[in-house]
């Protein structure tokens, strides 16, 4: 029988299998992703097959992940640990205003996502309370993100506006939904699902070892269809060790025109008939993604709270 990870706990797993029902499960065997040493086998959104012995089901074999999130270790094991695997969408829950997200952290965070190969939609909140200035920002950058290839929705999670738009786009999907504190991530997901009761800390399991360091998602069924993984602890997906030759492919407009650079290794930094920097002073290309390019180039993590206009 097949089923789909809802929960791990690092040495039991609740499945939700094809008939709705829910079970705990152990696993059997070994299951590694090629090259990588984990701390956690199976993560939730694995699906898996199962077999019921006298006294438990037992995990005997993961489906292939169409992606996953994970995150290094800080300890010496160097093992990483799989947050989450088969995500359809992540929704990044931004606000420009109380407190302003800068698109410094905004592109950092869809650029890892494409890395992962995990489409996102970008969620403003808190149109209730912006100011016209505000406001104008808010369509230039919805106008600006969608041209690149992302979706946007405007909302108030507070004044619930726009929200079935969002359910709309999160029905049948699986979801992880992430933003930085104070954007108002509980407060949407409540008005969401209010059943849920989310966890907006560190989770303690009633049958952990002692205390744990690290955090395992979990994954909600949706009233409407479809689920969201939350993962405690985890604002933002970690940061890929990026290959910095590979940055410019994940910034979606600039992947189209990199074959016109006139160097085929171009960064697009001092390099001359450099396509993109053409594109950048046309305004084909808008100045604080690349901006954000080089920030991200340079590995400025200060730049991700700076405000450059944007
Ligand atoms: P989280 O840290 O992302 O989980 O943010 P919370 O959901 O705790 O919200 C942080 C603050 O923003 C709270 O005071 C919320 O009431 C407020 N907030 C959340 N959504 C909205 C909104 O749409 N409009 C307004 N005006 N305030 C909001
Ligand atoms: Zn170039």
């Amino acid at each position: 029988m097949q089923g789909i990870v809802i929960k791990s706990t690092g040495s039991w797993y609740s499945v939700r299998l094809e008939n709705e029902k829910q079970v705990d499960a152990r696993i059997q065997g070994k299951f590694r992703i090629k090259g990588i040493k984990t701390t956690n086998p199976v993560a939730v959104g694995d699906i898996v097959t199962l077999k019921e012995t006298e006294e438990n089901y037992v995990i005997t074999d993961i489906q292939d992940r169409k992606n996953y999130v994970i995150r290094k270790s800080v300890n010496l094991s160097k093992r990483s640990h799989i947050i989450a695997a088969n995500i359809d969408q992540a929704l990044l829950i931004v606000t420009l205003s109380h407190p302003t997200t800068y698109t410094g952290f905004i592109d950092r965070f869809l650029i890892t996502a494409e890395a992962y190969h995990i489409p996102t939609i970008i969620v403003f909140n808190k149109i209730d309370i912006y100011t016209e200035a505000e406001k104008e920002k808010l369509t230039k950058l919805m106008a600006i993100y969608t041209k690149i290839g992302y979706k946007c929705v405007a909302i108030s999670a507070l004044k619930e506006a726009n929200i079935e738009e969002l359910k709309t786009i999160m029905k049948d999907k699986t979801s992880v939904v992430s933003g930085h504190s104070g954007v108002g991530k509980s407060t949407l997901l409540n008005c969401i699902e209010p059943k849920l009761k989310l966890k907006t800390s560190e989770i303690s399991e009633s049958h952990s070892q002692g205390k744990h360091t690290t955090t395992f998602a979990e994954m909600y069924e949706l009233n409407f269809g479809g689920f969201i993984i939350d993962t405690p602890g985890v604002k933002a997906f970690g940061l890929i060790d990026f290959d910095k030759n590979e940055l410019s492919h994940y910034f979606l407009e600039m992947r189209a025109l990199l074959n016109e650079c006139h160097f085929n290794n171009c960064q697009h930094i001092n390099e001359p008939k450099c396509a993109i920097k053409a594109a950048v002073s046309t305004g084909e290309i808008e100045e604080f993604r690349y901006n954000n390019y080089i920030s991200m180039y340079t590995d400025d993590e200060e730049e991700n709270y700076r405000d450059k206009g944007y």
